[in-house]
């Protein structure tokens, strides 16, 4: 790779600056222009300056002024200023919001200067967007089409920016069902081999696992995680023939965040409205036969601490056909959360939204021809046993009740009172929070279920005080399963600002294997005989199911098997 020049007009920079710049891994190539955007007052005639500091800030001195100029404001502009003979070479494993965005970010900072490489252990692309997002909120699905921009426009318009969607079982977490025997890890891709081959690994493959209740009967049949009923509805291949059961009159969900209220929202919704999304369609067919006619959502504590959100409250709360039931006195607020409530909108809305249901407490609008269903939000109410016996149809334990214990809100904590209420339920779903998985070679927070990380810089497990060099993070995996799909927008410019900052400070680490980036890796997959698709083999994919959705009017049909998957991505 070529050593670093830095030219300013006319005046090349000579001597003690050249040694600072002596470790880039790329050519800086004269721009006067990129110059003078962050030092103004400096005119070409006024060069050479001095140039103080390229660790994470440029300062400048010119004219007797000073200018300062942060790193990780590096902007197309300047990435215009780089030449390289050798562009970076980057790996975003996971192909979901926060990859997208990353690799997104890195392309407008480094331009025709950067290949990025987005892996994803599924042959399906944007992760959450298609598997965790309500098939029943298309407008949430629409950021598909900028990462299909993303996708495409590189081969299109620059040059030789390329992004590649591959099949891969990446990374494999080092605990895995059974029923994911089908995966074989003998042809895994391991950190290592990323790291060997590219100059920069962001991993951003989210959480796929749940935090536990820790109560007993967590593992009866008729007990999900929220995440396994969505990812089974949304068609997640490892996750469709999930079975499932709809043949319970109560199903109580645990937590009252807005996965839990997509969870009772799919349960009560009237399937007509769920049967023309792309919700998957052996799903549609379940949810056609369900018995569940009353979802009982419990929450530790209460309204004013409640992590749904007021849109998707009042939505579920104006479902068609379901009676909502909430219990008045709940609404109560201490002097401590009328408090809280006055500083902060989102819960004094939720709270508005509720006192307003409560107060209308009319009769449900009956759907013609369905029965009611009911909606049930019961606050204070703390899981303490998940109660055994036999269902019908079930040769095993299965859930046919939950136990609670009612709580009070001390210091902001759920605090038991050691009283206890049960309820018949067949249907479970824990919907308190995912968390990331551990992977054998990367550093992990097994109680935050995160990659311990500084801005995005992946911490080293050896010693937390350092970072590992070109191995970075982004979205759920970086900062918790919190906030919303333009929130990893934001976690992505950072984790893209401190990757420039290190490129720039030549502390990225230069691929060892003799053939990096994009080839190296295609020849180790073929090595290891590790089918992958790229992105013509995606579009097909794409194209077969929406082709299927208009037959059946849906906006598409999704294929759930990866042996269906594999085989319409290759004709
Ligand atoms: P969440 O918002 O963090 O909610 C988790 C819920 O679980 C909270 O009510 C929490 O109560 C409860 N909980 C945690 N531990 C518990 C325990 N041991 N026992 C009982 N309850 C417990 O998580 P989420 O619903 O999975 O959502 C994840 C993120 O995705 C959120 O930021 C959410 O807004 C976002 N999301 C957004 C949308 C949308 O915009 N439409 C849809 C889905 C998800 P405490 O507060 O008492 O801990």
């Amino acid at each position: 790779m070529q050593r670093a020049l830095y030219h300013l007009g006319a005046s090349r920079v000579t001597g003690q600056t050249a040694r600072h710049l002596l470790p880039w891994n790329n050519a800086i190539d004269g721009s006067i222009r990129s110059f003078l955007s962050f030092a103004p007052t400096c005119s070409p005639s006024s060069f050479p300056p001095i140039l103080h500091s390229f660790r994470h800030d440029l300062r400048v001195r010119c004219n007797g002024k000073s200018f300062t100029r942060n790193l990780s404001d590096v902007k197309e502009a300047d990435a215009g200023a780089l030449t390289s003979h050798d562009p970076l070479h980057f790996c975003v494993v996971g192909s979901g919001p926060a990859g997208f965005y990353t690799a997104d970010k890195l392309l407008s900072k480094f331009g025709d200067h950067i290949q990025v490489d987005i892996m994803d252990r599924l042959p399906t692309p944007f992760g959450l967007v298609r598997s965790g997002v309500a098939p029943d909120h298309p407008g949430t699905k629409a950021v598909v089409n900028r990462f299909t921009q993303i996708m495409e426009i590189p081969v299109i318009l620059r040059g030789n920016v390329q992004v590649r969607v591959y099949s891969t079982p990446l990374l494999p977490p080092a605990e895995r069902g059974e029923d994911l025997e089908n995966v074989d890890f003998g042809k895994d891709i391991s950190l290592e081999d990323l790291q060997c081959r590219y100059h920069g690994v962001v991993l951003a493959y989210g959480t796929e696992s749940d935090r536990a209740l820790n109560v007993p009967g967590e593992d009866l049949a008729g007990v999900w995680s929220a995440r396994e009923l969505v990812w089974w509805y949304n068609g997640h291949p490892d996750y469709s023939t999930l079975p499932i059961s709809l043949e319970h009159d109560t199903a109580v969900i645990f937590g009252l965040g807005n996965v839990a209220v997509d969870c009772a929202r799919v349960l009560l919704r009237e399937v007509d409205d769920l049967a023309v999304t792309d919700m998957a369609s052996h799903a549609v067919d379940a949810l056609r036969k369900s018995q569940v006619r009353r979802v009982v959502l419990f929450g530790r504590r209460g309204p004013a601490q409640a992590a749904f959100t007021p849109k998707e409250l009042r939505e579920i709360l104006g479902l068609p056909g379901v009676k909502v039931v909430i219990h008045e006195e709940d609404l109560t607020l201490s002097e401590a959360e009328q408090a809280h409530l006055k500083a902060n909108r989102i819960s004094r809305r939720v709270h508005e939204v509720l006192s307003k249901a409560v107060a209308a407490a009319s009769p449900p609008q009956p759907t013609e021809g369905a029965p009611d269903k009911e909606l049930h939000l019961r606050f204070f109410r703390s899981p303490a046993a998940l109660l055994p016996g036999v269902a019908d149809g079930d040769c095993g334990e299965h859930v046919t009740a939950v136990r609670v214990e009612c709580t009070q809100v001390v210091d902001g904590r759920a605090v038991g009172t050691g009283e206890f209420e049960e309820i018949e339920a067949g249907l479970v779903l824990r919907s308190i929070g995912y968390k990331g998985e551990e992977i054998a070679g990367v550093p992990f927070d097994t109680r935050s279920g995160t990659v311990p990380n500084s801005h995005g810089r992946v911490h080293q497990l050896e010693d937390p005080s350092a970072t590992v060099p070109g191995l970075y993070t982004c979205g759920w995996l970086k900062r918790g399963p919190s906030g919303i799909i333009g929130t990893n927008l934001v976690c992505a410019e950072e984790t893209a600002a401190v990757i420039a900052q290190d490129m720039v400070a030549g502390a990225l680490p230069t691929p060892t294997a003799a053939s990096p980036g994009h080839r190296g890796l295609v020849g180790l997959l073929s090595e290891r005989g590790v089918a992958s698709i790229a992105l013509g083999d995606w579009q097909r994919i794409n194209h077969k199911e929406v082709e299927r959705g208009a037959v059946k009017g849906k906006p598409r049909d999704k294929i759930v098997h990866m042996e269906d998957l594999m085989e319409a991505a290759t004709c």
